[in-house]
């Protein structure tokens, strides 16, 4: 059997946390007559934590929690057209092109020769497919997973639905959390790669001497797996 290589979407095969910081940022200047910056920043945060249990991650639930957060800091004083700015804030990330990371294609095509191309994001379904689709990477890829969130609970599963073993299994995404460390506790492989931004939620203590492997590129992984 072939080995699986397995591949977070976001801000791992294109450009994401990038639109959330610039909307973040359209946001904040909506708010700043009521609020400083950094406290719009935390009222959102908590909103978005409050909320992930009913909203999943992605975008819609980023919008809805915009508005709540809009309406909670101007106690409600917000009028239609402050609430139609913060939904046009949240299509106008829906309608972002998706912009593969630079060297994606390329990479994919050759490790595909080798490897089983696995996509694993987690997030609103109707999102993550029409991001893969826009992405024009979707025909690397044999086997498509969009989970509502990537524990060691969820990778489990995903490999006994399709028969791996985790020796044959590794995982590649920016997120220490989400994407390296419930793989490495099965027992697989997973190497990070970073993005220049990490969304709060996912940020987590980096270990002094890490004992997964960091690229500065997905370019750098063809030859890191070569040397497995
Ligand atoms: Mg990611």
């Amino acid at each position: 059997m072939r080995p699986t290589l397995a591949f977070d979407a976001d801000d791992t095969l294109w450009h994401n946390e990038t639109h959330y910081a610039e909307t973040q940022e359209a946001f904040r200047a909506l708010l700043r007559p009521f609020h400083d910056d950094a406290w719009i920043d935390a009222r959102l945060h908590d909103t978005e934590m409050r909320n992930l249990g009913s909203y999943g991650y992605g975008i819609k639930g980023f919008t809805l929690s915009m508005i709540e957060t809009a309406l909670e800091l101007t106690e409600n004083r917000l009028d239609g057209a402050g609430l139609r700015q913060v939904l046009d804030l949240g299509k106008a990330m829906l309608d972002k092109p998706v912009e593969a990371l630079p060297g994606t294609d390329e990479v994919l095509a050759e490790l595909a020769r080798t490897y089983d191309l696995m996509v694993i994001t987690k997030g609103d379904l109707f999102d993550q497919e029409t991001k893969l689709a826009k992405s024009g990477l979707g025909n690397h890829f044999s086997k498509v997973e969009i989970v509502s969130e990537k524990d060691e609970a969820t990778y489990a599963a995903i490999l006994q639905r399709h028969g791996l073993r985790p020796a044959d299994f590794t995982m590649v995404g920016n997120s220490v959390k989400s994407d390296i460390l419930p793989v490495l506790a099965l027992g697989a492989q997973a190497v990070h790669i970073p993005y220049h931004l990490t969304w709060a939620h996912e940020v987590v203590a980096s270990p002094v001497e890490s004992p997964y492997p960091v690229l500065d590129s997905i370019r750098d992984l063809p030859a890191l797996l070569a040397s497995w």
